[in-house]
């Protein structure tokens, strides 16, 4: 490498993310010593992005750098947890400054925003792939768990899934199924940036603690995420087609019928999907208006295992192939 091991932390990675004053020893020993608040649970994720899977070479350092982080905080928000350290792996094949540059400045931000330090890390010369660790810390007792769910209970998605997937169409010039002839340049970029920059739902999962009985984060598909929640909780889901939050932009360039099964299937949304018990619904309602913290009621909790969709009262058949298909086709 051009640029020396030591050079490159010290540049990029020494004053990335936020300064917590419970990290005792940071970035430069050989592991960091971090101060746990004594009554908390410490929660911890890790996820990897390997390029051609998960990213590809062109994608925009920064939005790379975001998603790598994101993806951990989505995961620390859906237990209702506060995130706190994180810890970078990054093998790369060559260390491009202008590239490491963009990245650490879209961990960073997203790292700041959430009062995330970067405690430590490797840096390795190899097959390009990121792997980002994340701690934080939650009150005892655990809430908000895959399994809290009961029959009965509502089901919430927040945000608009799908229009990730509808980005990484416009991404990868995979619009193929539905042809956006007439959409607009805005409506393009929200999308894009829906996918470069997911939000993840940190601060509603906090909130949630004090409604919610399960909790799952979308990001393999709201269908097959509710149904592993379902699945946790020892019960089933059905989800109702016309209450399914599809954003006007993927109307736009999918169409009714096809948003809506991008809504089910689309990846990468790193929403909350979340069971409420019937009798904290309204309170959840008045104190977290829907307005203000954008989640829909998509659904119902059932004694009977499995995961499907009604639309007017019948249950719909998705064996068909076009959207296996077209689900496919927006793979990175
Ligand atoms: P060791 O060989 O003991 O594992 P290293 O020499 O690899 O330590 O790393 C030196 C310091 O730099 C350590 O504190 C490590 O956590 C940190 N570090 C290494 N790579 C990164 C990275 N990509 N991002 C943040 N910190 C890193
Ligand atoms: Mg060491």
């Amino acid at each position: 490498m051009s640029l020396g091991e030591f050079q490159l932390i010290d540049r990029f990675f020494r004053n990335c993310g936020a300064q917590r004053t419970d990290v005792a020893v940071g970035i430069g020993d050989d592991a960091a010593l971090l101060d746990c608040p004594p009554d908390m649970q410490l929660v911890a994720a890790i996820d990897t992005m390997v390029l051609g899977n998960h990213f590809l070479a062109h994608f925009p350092a920064e939005s790379i750098g975001h998603r790598a982080l994101a993806v951990n905080l989505s995961d620390l928000a859906a237990m209702g947890a506060k995130p706190a350290w994180a810890l970078l792996a990054l093998t790369l094949t060559k260390a491009d400054p202008v590239w490491l540059d963009g990245f650490a400045r879209g961990f960073s931000a997203l790292a700041r925003k959430h009062d995330v330090a970067l405690v430590g890390g490797d840096t390795t010369s190899g097959a390009f792939c990121i792997s980002v660790q994340l701690s934080g810390h939650a009150p005892r007792p655990a809430k908000m768990l895959r399994s809290g769910g009961k029959p009965g209970d509502v089901v919430f998605v927040s945000g608009t899934p799908g229009d990730s997937t509808g980005g990484l169409a416009f991404e990868l010039g995979k619009f193929t199924v539905n042809p956006p002839a007439g959409v607009t340049e805005d409506v393009a970029a929200y999308l894009r940036q829906r996918f470069h920059f997911p939000t993840p739902r940190v601060e509603l999962g906090l909130r949630l603690r004090d409604y919610a009985s399960a909790c799952i984060d979308v990001s393999d598909g709201l269908l097959g995420d509710a149904g592993k929640l379902a699945q946790a909780s020892g019960c089933g889901v059905s989800l109702a087609w016309e209450q399914l939050p599809a954003s006007s932009q993927l109307v736009a360039v999918a169409g009714e019928t096809r948003a809506r099964e991008m809504v089910l299937t689309g990846g990468e949304d790193y929403e909350l999907c979340f069971t409420v018990p019937p009798q904290n619904v309204e309170r959840m309602m008045r104190e977290l208006p829907d307005a203000m913290w954008g989640y829909t009621a998509i659904g119902v909790l059932g004694a009977a295992p499995g995961a499907l969709v009604t639309r007017g009262g019948t249950v719909m058949d998705f064996s068909h192939s076009g959207f296996d298909h077209f689900a496919g086709a927006c793979k990175a």
